[in-house]
């Protein structure tokens, strides 16, 4: 028995190519159009928590106290996996100690590991500060993220506050608190901070980054926290996904 098909003819094969390529064409142009919509959506709601969150909170958000730049870049480095409050009083002694980048270039490792042992990780994050001293001895704190994240220590997080905070510059600036809040948001959907970094560029002009940087990363300190957010009386409520989920689990005790 002969189960093999007649070969179509070269006109109805045309005709059959044709219309699949057109069906594929007709699912590629329904994705890009679902694309365009959510982010046009998304860019909306960026808008309205960078709008809320500005009227909202003070003008200037400063959360280390060291204001001259290289001490603030010091601080930033220790500010990994601890809190600014404790990186605030470490870095008084410190910079006490050691008080030009010449001095803390040349600072015996021991001493630095002795103040800075509070804010944890201290024997890396003292090799990390003193050798990012003697790479900047004679040296302007650079305010490009390829130059600044060549230096010790110093990543994408660090160097954007340097970027935003020093030279004013666009930067959003992904930490702990900043990347719980634009998750449960919904404006990411991603845990990692440089795909995150990446999408909240997308949303924002440009001179708007680092002030929603600030603001979001307060909005985690003060409203949105980790374990209990106070989504009760929070201002962003009516457009946050998660809040529901968390309504519920609260009403549970
Ligand atoms: S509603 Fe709740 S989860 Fe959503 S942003 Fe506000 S505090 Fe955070």
């Amino acid at each position: 028995m002969n189960l093999r098909f007649p070969a179509p003819k070269a006109g109805a094969l045309a005709t059959r190519q044709r219309s699949e390529s057109i069906g594929v064409y007709a699912l590629e142009l329904e994705s890009v159009k679902g694309y365009y919509e959510t982010m046009i959506k998304l860019k909306q709601k960026a808008e309205t928590v960078y709008s809320i969150l500005d009227e909202l909170l003070p003008p200037d958000i400063q959360f280390l106290e060291q204001r001259d730049p290289f001490r603030f870049m010091i601080s930033v480095i220790l500010s990994a996996q601890t809190t600014d409050r404790i990186v605030n009083i470490v870095t008084e002694p410190l910079f006490e100690r050691f008080p030009t980048v010449e001095a803390l270039a040349s600072a015996p490792l021991e001493e630095v590991e002795e103040i800075i042992f509070p804010t944890g990780f201290y024997r890396m994050k003292a090799k990390n500060i003193t050798s990012c001293a003697q790479a900047l001895v004679g040296k302007e704190i650079p305010s490009t993220m390829e130059e600044l994240i060549k230096l010790p220590g110093v990543g994408r997080k660090t160097a954007n506050c340097v970027i935003g905070d020093i030279y004013g510059k666009p930067a959003i600036i992904v930490d702990t608190h900043f990347g719980r809040v634009v998750r449960r948001l919904g404006l990411v959907d991603t845990k990692d901070p440089e795909k995150i970094e990446k999408q909240i560029s997308r949303l924002l002009d440009k001179e708007k980054h680092y002030r929603f940087s600030m603001t979001v990363n307060m909005f985690g300190r003060t409203v949105c926290h980790a374990k209990k957010p106070g989504c009760e009386e929070c201002p962003l409520r009516s457009i946050c996904p998660s809040s529901d989920a968390f309504l519920k689990a609260s009403s549970k005790g």
